[in-house]
């Protein structure tokens, strides 16, 4: 037996840095504590980590190998197109242009997030390519919650020390930096987790875009730590929010323990979706499985893949394939059982993806 649906799209991933070896700026550090410090010094350096220089990627043999071979591992997980959230050196696009040249097509389609600490306006141009093209640039306004740096209105529950998290930007200063790339019809994208991070990029939106926000369709990626009158805004505005399938189950545990009552509203991507809210989706791989059947199966029981549960908040079947796929992308066939594996998730392989336009 087989299904042919649209084909998955991953809006958030850090693909292309981790095909070349690399740890993306966000996540640099291996343990909590690592992740925490660097916020905390990257806080202290009035920057955020979409803006730290990285070490500059020489572009080679080796480099195009690794992405063509990141590609394609892409592929057949049934992908069709993937989103670096956050290119951090122009080198990878450089790289990208010469695989596209030399094989004709891309294995996936690929779109780039500008990291903010390299984006120029002089320098960005559309390719006008439907295998590869510049979408945007992305920003960065608070940590994460496993660290205790989401920027949250109350303290954490359960870290007195970490007290309200780590905001990066205030809303002035995301509206002064990202609004030349409004201007230039770029699309702007912000890490905001916590209830503080997400106000302060909407007022910021509010600044750039004022009534015309909706059109422009700026980005809040993972939106985690929800409450009514957040999802009214983002609604209100037209605020596209670029959720992960696989965060809520993850965070389970660590984050009803930080948020404490929060917890009630938090990765309700329901509540967004019943607003009216735009609700895309996309791995934050190497964060969690680059794999779309791992995040839709997450999405859709709240359970990891061995069956434990958590009681993270679900979606329909239908529902998170919707916002997982795109059909304009491509179409993607999944056959039953192919390699008689009982595993339900690995016994599906990806026939054809097709790419489309
Ligand atoms: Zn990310």
């Amino acid at each position: 037996m087989s299904w042919e649906g649209p084909g998955f799209v991953d809006h958030h991933a850090h693909l292309l840095t981790v095909a070349v070896g690399r740890q993306p700026a966000c996540c640099s550090g291996q343990t909590t504590e690592e992740i925490q410090a660097w916020h905390h010094l990257v806080l202290s350096r009035w920057s955020t980590p979409m803006d730290q220089p990285s070490e500059p990627l020489p572009v080679h043999d080796g480099t195009r190998g690794a992405i063509e071979r990141g590609l394609h591992h892409a592929r057949e997980l049934g992908l069709v197109q993937v989103t670096e959230a956050g290119m951090e050196d122009w080198a990878y696009l450089e790289a990208l242009l010469q695989i596209r040249a030399r094989l004709g097509e891309l294995p996936v389609r690929v779109r780039i997030l500008v990291a903010s600490g390299i984006a120029d306006v002089k320098r960005m141009a559309r390719t006008g390519d439907p295998w590869l093209e510049l979408e945007g640039v992305k920003f960065y306004a608070d940590g994460w919650i496993g660290t205790r740096t989401a920027a949250l209105d109350r303290a954490y529950d359960d870290d007195d020390d970490a007290e309200r998290g780590v905001l990066f930007l205030d809303a002035d200063t995301l509206a002064r930096r990202a609004d030349p790339f409004a201007e230039a019809g770029w699309t702007i994208a912000t890490h905001a987790i916590g209830d503080r991070a997400i106000a302060t990029v909407l007022d910021a939106y509010e600044k750039i875009f004022g009534s015309d926000c909706a059109a422009a369709a700026p980005r809040i990626e993972h939106a985690q730590v929800l409450n009514d009158e957040l999802v009214r805004r983002m609604a209100s505005l037209g605020v596209v929010a670029c959720i992960q399938p696989g965060f809520a189950v993850s965070d389970a545990a660590d984050a009803r323990r930080a948020l404490g009552s929060r917890w009630d509203e938090a990765y309700h991507w329901d509540s967004l979706l019943d607003a009216g809210v735009r609700v895309i989706a996309g791995s934050d791989h190497p964060v969690e499985s680059l794999a779309p059947l791992v995040g839709l199966h997450r999405l859709v029981t709240g359970d990891f893949e061995d069956g434990r549960s958590t009681g993270a908040p679900t979606l329909p079947l239908d529902v998170a394939l919707d916002l997982m796929t795109d059909a304009t992308a491509g179409t993607v066939v999944l056959s039953d059982d192919p390699h008689g594996r009982e595993d339900e998730l690995t016994s599906i392989e990806i026939e054809d993806v097709t790419p489309t336009g």
